[in-house]
């Protein structure tokens, strides 16, 4: 059995709140518990988003936090071509489009359409405008020509995964259904062997016209890459499983066990948002309270362990 593997793997565009320390804990227990190792990923492709001073945030709040992490922490920007290689494999496999719609022209076609079905996240799918329409599929173009935005270049096209035939060569390859191991609970308190069904997101995007490359794919390569047996993450990432089991199986990747939490919700039930808050300390909603607000404010990283129930040192 290979030793167990954690991780938390935050994204720096925004400073950590309550919810984020509840995960990271959640995630390092689990390790501990299994006598395995707690890893820090930090998921910064987005370079529209990333900020040096939330990078900088994140190792703070986590060390005050007490949580300890093997170095070097991998950074996702710096592995850039990685992510593309993945994204040349499946457009070799005839698995990607490129697609050039705007948002504007998504939502007026689909504002057409009567009944047209959302994803898990509530987006409209993909009315499949650029999927090639015959086996030559389109030519001359590959995925991560050049990363992003570049002045005076022409913004490249969104890579889309042709649903269809993508779950089509996975049944081949698996010759039965995707299913991953859950040992947490979905939002609907599944648990168990689910069945992934990745067709309720559509041709989902792999590669961002702005950025290159999708979460998606980056959070699969490195799971894989580091080895992480269980991923522990908030359970609004549940149903994204569906797609990241899909291209485990399609890029021939180790399965890791997958361990979703509840999220802690602010004193209205609402998920909490990074950028919602600004520092209100302890009296008003914890939850949405940053955790440089909370240690500001005084509070320490004892009592905040045991608010969220992590308080004894196992
Ligand atoms: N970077 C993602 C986030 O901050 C988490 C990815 C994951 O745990 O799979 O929401
Ligand atoms: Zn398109």
């Amino acid at each position: 059995m290979n030793k167990a593997i954690t991780r938390f793997a935050p994204s720096p565009n925004g400073l950590l709140h309550v919810g984020h320390a509840f995960s990271a804990l959640f995630s390092a227990r689990l390790a501990q518990d299994l006598g395995g190792t707690f890893l820090l990923r930090i998921e910064d492709i987005d370079t529209t988003r990333t900020r040096r001073e939330f990078v900088r945030g994140i190792f703070d709040d986590l060390q005050w936090l007490g949580l300890r992490w093997p170095r070097p922490v991998r950074f996702q920007s710096r592995h850039m071509d990685a992510y593309c290689k993945a994204l040349k494999t499946l457009h070799g496999m005839g698995l990607l489009y490129p697609c050039t719609c705007t948002r504007k022209r998504l939502r007026e076609t689909v504002s057409h359409l009567a009944g047209h079905s959302a994803d898990p996240d509530g987006a409209p799918l993909y009315p499949g405008l650029c999927r090639p329409r015959d086996e030559k599929g389109h030519t001359g173009q590959t995925p991560c020509r050049h990363h992003g935005i570049e002045p005076g270049k022409p913004l490249p096209p969104a890579w889309r995964l042709d649903m269809d035939k993508a779950l089509a060569l996975a049944s081949r390859k698996l010759g039965g259904d995707i299913a991953w191991r859950e040992l947490g609970h979905g939002p609907g308190g599944e648990t168990g062997t689910i069945h992934a069904d990745p067709a309720r997101w559509g041709d989902v995007i792999l590669g961002r016209r702005d950025i290159g490359v999708s979460y998606h794919v980056a959070v699969v390569i490195d799971d894989a890459l580091q080895g992480v047996t269980h991923v522990t993450r908030g359970q609004d990432l549940f149903h994204a499983t569906a797609i990241h089991r899909l291209l485990q199986v399609l890029l021939e990747l180790p399965q890791p066990a997958y361990v979703h939490h509840r999220l802690i919700t602010d004193a209205e039930g609402r998920k909490l948002s990074k950028s919602l808050n600004n520092a209100v300390p302890a009296t008003a909603g914890l939850p949405a309270t940053t955790l440089k607000a909370l240690r500001e404010a005084g509070m320490t990283a004892a009592q905040l362990r045991a608010l969220l129930g992590f308080a004894t040192e196992r």
